[in-house]
This record gives structure tokens, C-alpha cells and sequence, in this order.
């Protein structure tokens, strides 16, 4: 798995950290840090399929991801799953695809739209961007009708 790193501020020192962990490197500080305001127009990539995880883990790990993204108020996160069908990239699309069926995220995660449901004039892609009018201008041509993408609202 691999994260996008993303910078919040330390509470305690001020300078600018890795939004997602507890630990400052530069004062040792163990708050969290505070919400980056630039962090709500930004979308948070999630690569699901670096490392080849097992399933378990790799959505495990992500719960805890999504706790940290929405204290670090990010809106919109892109996760990337892959769409092999068969191997371990397809099961973790079906394991994740069918955790979001079953609101397993329900507290972080407000809602989701499928990488082929973002195609242009699409309701799905009207509708997030209606909310978030610069997160899909950072949604390029690679990202519409793609399969092995998952969007997910923040909740
Ligand atoms: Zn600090």
C-alpha cells in the first residue's frame, strides 16, 4: 500500500508535517496535527495494490487510514485497486468494492462512486463535481471511466 504524503500543521511547533501520522519529527510531539485547510481541495491517494498486501490487511490498514484522513480534513480520496480479474489485484477491487456495498466505513465514508461511473456528462461525475468544482479539475482524463479507481466522499 502506499500513501500520498499529505502536510498538516503541528499544534505544538508549527511546521508543517506529515498530515497522517501522531509523531513530530520536529518537536516529538505526539498530538495530531491540526486540519490543513488546503488539504479539502486536494484529493488523498490510496494505492492499494503497492506491495501486493493480503486482502485482510489491506483493508485493515486502510480503516485506520480514513480515521486519520478525516481528522486531517480531507474530502476526497482516490483509491487505487486495480481491476485485475483474477489474482490478488482482483480480489482486493471485490473485497473492497463489496466492504463499501456493506457501509463497512459507514462513520468515515460519506460516500463513493466507481472509477467507471466517472465518465464525462455522467450523473455520478455531475454530482461530485457540483460539490467539489476543483477536485475534478485534478481528476484528469486518466482517472474518468477507469476501473481500478474508487472515489470516496469523506464523511
Ligand atoms: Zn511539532
Amino acid at each position: 500500500m502506499e500513501v500520498r504524503k499529505l502536510m498538516g500543521i503541528c499544534p505544538d511547533c508549527g511546521n508543517l508535517r506529515d498530515a497522517l501520522k501522531d509523531h513530530c519529527p520536529y518537536c516529538d510531539c505526539l498530538v495530531a496535527p491540526l486540519t490543513n485547510p488546503e488539504l479539502s481541495d486536494k484529493i488523498f491517494v490510496i494505492d492499494l495494490e503497492v506491495g501486493m498486501p493480503a486482502v485482510d490487511e489491506a483493508l485493515e490498514s486502510l480503516r485506520e487510514l480514513l480515521r486519520k484522513a478525516q481528522i486531517a480534513g480531507i474530502r476526497i480520496i482516490k483509491v487505487i485497486h486495480g481491476y485485475g480479474s483474477t489474482g490478488k489485484g482482483g480480489l482486493i477491487r471485490s473485497a473492497f468494492r463489496e466492504a463499501l456495498q456493506q457501509h463497512r466505513w459507514a462513520d468515515r465514508v460519506r460516500g463513493y462512486i466507481p472509477g467507471e461511473s466517472l465518465i464525462a456528462g455522467s450523473d455520478a461525475l455531475h454530482a461530485l463535481s457540483r460539490h467539489h468544482q476543483q477536485l475534478i479539475k485534478t481528476l484528469g482524463g486518466g482517472n474518468q471511466g477507469n476501473p481500478g479507481i474508487t472515489i470516496l466522499v469523506v464523511a
